[in-house]
């Protein structure tokens, strides 16, 4: 038989993972990637005697291919994607390709903020009793992870970039926590093109699989009423009961599945924040679905460690609260931040500006902040916005710096809040740089 040509674009995480399952599946496999590949993958590739090229793409090489997965990183627009798209060669993403190879129940989570928290946290709820993978941003690939453990389940977290390659994928069970503006570079700044690449999670899913979404966001429930899906619908509210789903009930978060009811104390959740109360009603839901015992729930509800840089507690110095959301790249995971403050607050923010209406903020930094370090290599629409707002507005490029002015500002009994609302390439390598950075300057203080 002759074999499939599987090219890969892209050699990260998912391309070597695709490439790996791809070969043991019987491909003839070829990555190429436009960019350097790393030293850990090139080794791997190698080990595998998979044939690959970095920092050029050769079209005789990929042109005649049968089947493409492109990473997610790679634009639609880029002329290599195009010219495979002109030859008719179907392009799909990891998720697409990696899903056909296992039987595995899939939960999909994504939305614009909070997917990988609650992925960690409905793995953290179903770890124990069942035999499950956490893929997505996080760790080993999902193609990886089915090649080598073939669980039984996945919890994948999944970006508007996966969904836009899909073609089957079929989550048993898909989480759409919510929609704001993001990326609206990769969709044409349409932030109609960009819900509707969200709403793909649930495209193939029939009345036998779940829908869980948050039914306090309106671009959802706009979109729903407008585009129904056949899935079950799940919602969960803070604001009001819900029949099958999940709502908060003064302090106690009530599931209820076909009359099967489980009620949580909000009081115990190990995450602050009312984000966290809707990341946990979903992971919860997603957890009660999968039959995992109440008592599991509530308790690994209250030992979950979070995720690093979201929202994360450093250290307290002179009874100073240091916190750490670097991941916060974007307004409204600010938004949550600030909101989730009790206490004066030494803000730090800036970085690369995506186009941010900062107005949603503005009552939360009258109420509660102090104080602004605008942290960014471009400072001036921060200054301009909130320069009237509080008594000192101070820039720096430097985090260290930052860290010490802040240290000088805030007073017993207040929070220092790094959330920067934007993104961190201006200063840093990425977002997980600028947090450790953070909690290293804190750590040296
Ligand atoms: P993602 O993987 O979608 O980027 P993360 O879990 O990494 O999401 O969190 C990104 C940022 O969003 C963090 O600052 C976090 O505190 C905040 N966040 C977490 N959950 C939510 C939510 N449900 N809504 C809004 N912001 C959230």
């Amino acid at each position: 038989m002759i074999k499939q040509r599987l090219v890969v674009l892209g050699g990260g995480e998912s391309g070597v993972g695709t490439a790996l399952l791809g070969l043991d599946r019987g491909f003839e496999v070829f990555v190429s990637d436009k960019g350097k590949i790393k030293e850990v993958y090139k080794q791997v590739l190698i080990n595998n005697e998979i044939e690959w090229e970095d920092e050029t793409h050769t079209e005789s090489k990929i042109l005649n291919a049968d089947l493409v997965m492109k990473s997610p990183g790679i634009p639609d627009k880029v002329a290599m994607v195009m010219a495979i798209r002109a030859n008719g060669i179907p392009v799909v993403s990891e998720i697409e390709f990696a899903a056909a190879f296992t039987d595995g129940t899939i939960v999909g989570i994504t939305g614009s903020n909070g997917k990988t928290t609650t992925a960690s946290l409905t793995y953290h709820l179903l770890k124990n009793d069942l035999n499950v993978g956490l893929a997505g941003n996080i760790g080993d690939s999902f193609a990886k992870q089915v090649l080598e453990h073939n669980y039984e389940n996945y919890v994948l977290e999944i970006s508007s970039f996966q969904l836009d390659d899909i073609i089957d994928f079929k989550p048993k069970i898909a989480v759409l926590l919510n929609i704001t503006p993001d990326h609206l570079d990769r969709y044409d700044y349409e932030f109609e093109k960009y819900i509707r690449s969200k709403f793909r999670i649930a495209m193939n899913q029939s009345k036998s699989d779940y829908l869980i979404y948050d039914a306090d966001d309106e671009v959802i429930t706009n979109h729903l009423k407008k585009h129904p899906v056949q899935s079950t619908l799940l919602p969960f509210s803070l604001e009001k009961p819900v029949g099958n789903g999940a709502y908060l009930d003064n302090d106690e978060i009530k599931i209820t599945i076909n009359n099967n009811k489980i009620v949580m104390p909000t009081t115990k959740l190990a995450l602050e924040g009312k984000h966290n109360i809707k990341n946990a009603m979903a992971a919860s839901t997603v957890a009660h679905l999968l039959k995992i015992r109440k008592q599991t729930i509530r308790e690994s509800l209250e030992n979950f460690q979070g995720v690093e840089h979201r929202l994360e507690q450093v250290l307290k110095i002179n009874k100073v609260q240091y916190i750490n959301d670097s991941k916060a790249t974007n307004v409204n995971a600010t938004y949550y931040a600030l909101e989730s403050m009790d206490a004066p607050t030494v803000w730090i923010v800036g970085g690369v500006d995506k186009g941010n209406n900062y107005e949603e903020l503005f009552s939360f930094v009258n109420e509660k902040v102090k104080a602004i370090i605008c942290l960014g290599v471009d400072n001036e629409k921060l200054m301009q916005t909130f320069g009237n707002m509080v008594d000192v507005i101070v820039e720096t490029q430097f985090m260290s710096e930052a860290v010490k002015i802040a240290y000088k500002l805030a007073e017993s009994g207040d929070n220092v809040l790094l959330s920067p609302a934007c993104a961190s390439f201006d200063l840093f390598e990425n977002y997980e740089d600028r947090g450790r950075q953070f909690k290293e300057s804190v750590r040296n203080l």
